[in-house]
């Protein structure tokens, strides 16, 4: 599996990513209309070590998915291409969000009260049960024009002018 290379708009932000299907997955979601600007995005599910930036210095934004958990896009601050999305998938994710450190604190942990203890470690827990995944935005690769069409999801919010291409579920694949 080699890596891919990728740069935001500007060509401030670089990465490489280690795709695991050279495929689109399109996403008709409503979230992607707005963010993207567009009638559907181009993406890829990997898990989080499979992505390097390198080169540069990303920006933020976080909203609540339809899930209620918080999910952070990470952005060129200069051109504001959206280079992946993050959605904290354990049960201590807003906490987590509001201490970054909160995964840091081997060291301090003696000092923390027992349910920070059992907080940290739930957290821990559930990342290596459940994986830490990101999707990230293939058609901002190099090579991204040549991927072809893998799947579709959302297919609920799909324009009524936009023509199916691929495999489609109405929300996402059953897990
Ligand atoms: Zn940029
Ligand atoms: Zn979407």
């Amino acid at each position: 599996m080699s890596a891919d290379h990728g740069k935001c708009h500007c060509g401030q932000i670089e990465w490489q990513v280690k795709l695991e299907d050279r495929a689109h997955i399109l996403c008709h979601c409503d979230t992607c209309k707005k963010l993207g600007g567009g009638a559907y995005s181009l993406n890829q599910i990997v898990p989080k070590e499979n992505l390097q930036i390198t080169k540069g210095k990303l920006n933020t934004y976080t909203y609540h998915g339809d899930s209620g958990k918080p999910v952070n896009c990470y952005y060129c601050p200069n051109c504001t291409t959206h280079i992946y999305h993050h959605q904290n998938s354990g049960p201590g994710a807003s906490w987590e969000l509001a201490c970054p450190f909160a995964l840091e604190v081997g060291s301090l942990a003696p000092k923390l009260s027992r349910p920070v203890q059992k907080f940290i470690i739930l957290i821990r827990w559930s990342k290596t049960v459940m994986g830490d995944k990101i999707v990230i935005r293939t058609i901002l690769l190099d090579q991204g024009k040549s991927l072809k069409a893998g799947a579709e999801i959302f297919g609920k919010d799909r324009l009524s002018w936009v023509k199916e291409v691929a495999q489609t579920f109405e929300v996402l694949p059953p897990s």
